[in-house]
């Protein structure tokens, strides 16, 4: 059967760009290598816990993720708005007095940072809210730690706060990231919250498989080679279309469509734990490792956030260690155990490891320069297009964003 347009990849750009073809009368399928489609966005049900591979957030002020998602059909939990990060022997709470009045004295009066640090996070705040999200993507960019150093703040600030906040967003401790990345951060989280869906995030990708008709999707059918007009699965079988979209990741498509590879990757090892624990803060905020010290960088405790993650009566903790180094490192888990016992001692002598994700590709490296995610890359041989992430910048926002408009792209070729 000859249809318009095969998608490789049932990870969310395939999905976005399935849909939007869809709903404009186009046909298509998705070929999906794997069992389920979502790509990096999934979760699994571990003895009665929801552990989603890799510590993941929606951030709800994404623009495209509110124009695309059903919010309430997720049942969305949400992150209080705030940090807690751990330095020098305890939790400091740096907290938006707006939600959370009550932190409002441990904010003002942190050892996290200088008084100039929290006026200089006030302004970047104004800064980046002003004018539309396109703007950041129109000015100039830098690494983020040369950004962070122009705009003043202190060298002890960025070291506590920024490393492991900015780390934890795009996994990279060197923070040399591009400042636009930074900006799009700070303005989505002053745009809304940091959230979880009730069920775990592999409910965004079933909601918006959930909007396609029938048999648009077919598992386990892994494309080993493209053409111009048709693909070819590893079991043999040839397929064909007018259109072919490539929407995998940056080394798949590489790999599909015989190109050198080009930019690397960061990766990050995520620890999950069961205890019988609470935190010593009365709200679940995410915590920061302030101190230059030991694998984790930031931890949650999600089943605080939605208590369907973790059986009744469990708390379930969840490490994130960035980097490749620490990936196969057999001790990596009893390293992470004592940092915990460290942090918050006794209390969780009944730590039960559930399980360890190591993901060697967790988002590209967003050094810059960085592409403009709002223009879309050029056709190949005519009849192949790419979306993903990697084509502007990593997350949910522009895994969306680039599948949706490179199905709009195809509308075009197709007249
Ligand atoms: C640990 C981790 C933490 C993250 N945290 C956040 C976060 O907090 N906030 C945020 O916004 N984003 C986050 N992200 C990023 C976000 O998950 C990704 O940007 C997004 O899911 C990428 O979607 P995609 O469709 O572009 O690619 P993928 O999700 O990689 O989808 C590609 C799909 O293609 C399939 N495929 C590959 N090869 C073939 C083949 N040969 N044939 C057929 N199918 C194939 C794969 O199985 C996969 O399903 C995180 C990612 C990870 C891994």
């Amino acid at each position: 059967m000859e249809c318009d347009v095969i998608i490789i990849g049932g990870g969310l750009s395939g999905l976005s760009c399935a849909r939007e073809l869809h709903k404009n009368g186009v046909s298509c399928f998705i070929l999906e290598a794997g069992d389920r489609p979502g790509g990096r966005v999934k979760t699994d049900k571990v003895d009665g816990f929801l552990l989603d591979r890799g510590f993941q957030v929606l951030q709800t002020g994404y623009p495209e993720a509110q124009a695309a998602l059903d919010y309430n059909g997720l049942d969305l939990r949400r992150f209080p708005a705030g940090v807690a990060v751990r330095w020098n022997g305890r939790f400091h709470i740096i907290a938006d007095p707006r939600h959370h009045p009550a932190h409002f004295f441990s904010t003002a009066f942190s050892p996290i940072g200088s008084f100039k640090d929290r006026l200089g996070m006030l302004r970047l705040g104004r800064s980046v809210t002003r004018g539309s999200f396109e703007d950041i993507f129109s000015q100039p960019e830098e690494r983020t730690i040369d950004f962070l150093h122009e705009w003043g703040f202190s060298e002890q600030f960025i070291q506590r706060f920024f490393v492991p906040f900015f780390a934890g967003a795009c996994l990279d401790q060197s923070i040399k990231a591009s400042s636009r990345v930074l900006k799009y951060i700070f303005r989505v989280f002053s745009s809304g919250d940091a959230a979880l869906p009730a069920f775990g995030m592999e409910e965004i990708p079933k909601q918006l498989a959930s909007s396609l008709p029938k048999d648009t999707i077919r598992l386990n059918s892994k494309v080993e080679s493209v053409s111009s007009g048709s693909v070819t699965l590893a079991d043999g079988s040839r397929l064909e279309a007018k259109m072919i979209v490539l929407a995998t990741s940056r080394p798949v498509v590489e790999k599909l469509l015989k190109l050198p590879h080009s930019g690397s990757s960061r990766g990050e090892s995520c620890l999950y734990y069961s205890c019988n624990w609470k935190p010593p803060f009365n709200n679940p905020f995410l915590v920061l490792n302030g101190d230059t010290t030991g694998p984790i960088n930031n931890l949650a405790l999600p089943s605080l956030v939605s208590p369907h993650y973790a059986p009744e009566g469990k708390t379930l903790v969840t490490a994130v260690v960035l980097g490749e180094d620490h990936i196969g490192d057999s001790d990596l888990e009893s390293k992470v155990r004592t940092q915990l016992l460290q942090w918050f001692g006794e209390g969780m002598h009944d730590l039960r490891h559930l399980h360890t994700y190591q993901i060697e590709y967790a988002l590209p490296n967003q050094n810059p320069p960085t592409a403009d995610p709002y223009t879309l890359p050029d056709i190949i041989n005519g009849c192949i297009r790419v979306c993903g992430e990697y084509q502007s910048l990593p997350g949910t926002q522009w895994a969306l964003l680039s599948g949706r408009k490179c199905a709009e792209a195809i509308r075009e070729d197709l007249k």
